[in-house]
């Protein structure tokens, strides 16, 4: 495995960054998933304009403009001879004095991590997921905005623990007003009469570009999409409730805690299907990197 760190690449053994990259003293730096298919990097625009909000509201200058990422990206995939792909890329303050000031870093760190994609297990999708609603808050955006995809990651990782602990699959995290708001590593949606809800943006969650994916196809299938606040208990009374994400696309959820929510439903398939006919069509007109 080849990494590719501000320019050059090197085996993974040999990858490393400073201990004074302040990305690993205090957490202080941004990241991005992507997904290909056969090559071609979906929704590739996307994640760019993400990482590029993301450094934005950290006031931070990223070191490549937006064919320097994807040109970093696809040298990747080449180097590494991949066509089904998981990247990481993660760009952080970089190496500095100890001290908070990011201008005691005038370097950031950019690196991208590719490697084979292992698809989830197909039953996954067949019977669908158990969830739980975790008792730690999703960050408050005054506070930590979860806007920025941080790799600040605490937050993320008690809810995380805590639905390990439960034995759920993803743990759900409700907002400072008590409200749903997302999962550790996803955004969640529920179907209830037919019409879809999703959490809005000042619930205080990420801008999922899944999500957005997901709505945009909704509203082309004639389905009433919601961005709207929900309880806890609507979620336990949804007729149907799947969660999203780069990686696992459209994933059913079967049960939340102990209520059984019976997946995965009809508009649940309809959109996963939607989504996996969207990235085949995406591939086959070569568009992906466009
Ligand atoms: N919410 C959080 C907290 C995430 O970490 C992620 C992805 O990792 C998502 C939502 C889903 O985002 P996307 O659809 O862009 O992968």
């Amino acid at each position: 495995m080849q990494i590719y760190i501000n320019g050059a690449f090197y085996p993974k053994e040999e990858a490393k960054v400073s201990v004074f990259d302040h990305g690993y003293l205090y957490g202080d730096g941004i990241y991005e998933t992507l997904r290909a298919y056969d090559g071609y990097v979906f929704h590739l625009d996307e994640h760019i304009e993400r990482l590029k909000h993301s450094a934005k509201l950290m006031e931070m200058a990223l070191p490549l403009d937006e064919d320097g990422i994807k040109k970093a990206i696809s040298d990747t995939l080449a180097r590494n001879g991949l066509k089904d792909a998981y990247i990481r890329v993660s760009v952080s303050r970089g190496p500095g004095e100890i001290g908070l000031d990011p201008e005691l870093c005038p370097v950031p760190t950019f690196l991208i991590i590719a490697k084979q994609f292992v698809d989830y297990p197909k039953e996954l999708y067949e019977k669908g997921v158990n969830i739980a609603v975790v008792n730690t808050r999703r960050n408050h955006p005054e506070t930590l905005d979860p806007a920025i995809k941080s790799t600040n990651f605490l937050n993320n990782i008690f809810a995380k623990m805590e639905a390990k602990k439960a034995g759920a699959f993803e743990g759900i995290m409700l907002n400072h007003a008590n409200f749903v708001a997302e999962g550790t590593i996803s955004n969640i949606f529920i179907v209830k009469n037919g019409e879809l809800v999703t959490p809005p943006l000042i619930a205080g969650i990420l801008e999922g570009v899944t999500r957005g994916l997901v709505i945009g196809l909704a509203e082309r299938l004639g389905i009433t999409v919601f961005e709207e606040m929900f309880s806890e208990a609507a979620l336990k009374a949804a007729d149907e409730v799947f969660i999203t994400n780069t990686t696992m696309e459209v994933m059913p959820v079967r049960e939340v805690d102990d209520k059984t929510i019976g997946a995965p439903g009809k508009v649940t398939k309809m959109l996963a299907e939607a989504y996996r006919r969207e990235a085949l069509h995406c591939l086959k007109t070569r568009k992906l990197t466009d």
